[in-house]
């Protein structure tokens, strides 16, 4: 399964950063999925969270948001939403488009627990 890799590397990944930034307990990690990144995101969940039981991760949330396609004409340089992968420029009919989202596959945040400072 495709998505457990997935959910491993980014499981990993914020593993590593808390080690490594001495972070607070983590409540949630965002990623961002691109609809050409061939991620099933209820699969990635699914994978995390069987991932995460044995982690210092156990109670953290996975928050997936979807990233549409979208391109821009090589043609006319305007940017445009590609819907069911039909990739021509609906200004100009020109098929040479630039995908510019869409591919993402990416953590975009940490949430972590606040922790109150401490004043002298
Ligand atoms: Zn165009």
């Amino acid at each position: 399964m495709h998505e457990l890799s997935i959910a491993t590397s980014i499981v990993d990944t914020v593993l590593q950063e808390i080690q490594r930034k001495n972070l607070p307990p983590v409540q949630a990690i965002a990623v961002r999925i691109g609809a050409l990144s061939s991620v099933d995101p209820e699969a990635l969940r699914f994978g995390f969270d069987a991932i995460i039981i044995a982690t210092p991760l156990a109670h953290t949330k996975l928050e997936i948001e979807f990233v549409p396609v979208q391109g821009k004409c090589r043609g006319c340089d305007r940017e445009f939403s590609v819907v069911d992968f039909v990739f021509m420029c609906p200004f100009c009919q020109s098929g040479q488009i630039e995908v510019t989202h869409g591919e993402e596959l990416e953590i975009s945040y940490l949430e972590v627990a606040e922790v109150e400072e401490t004043r002298a």
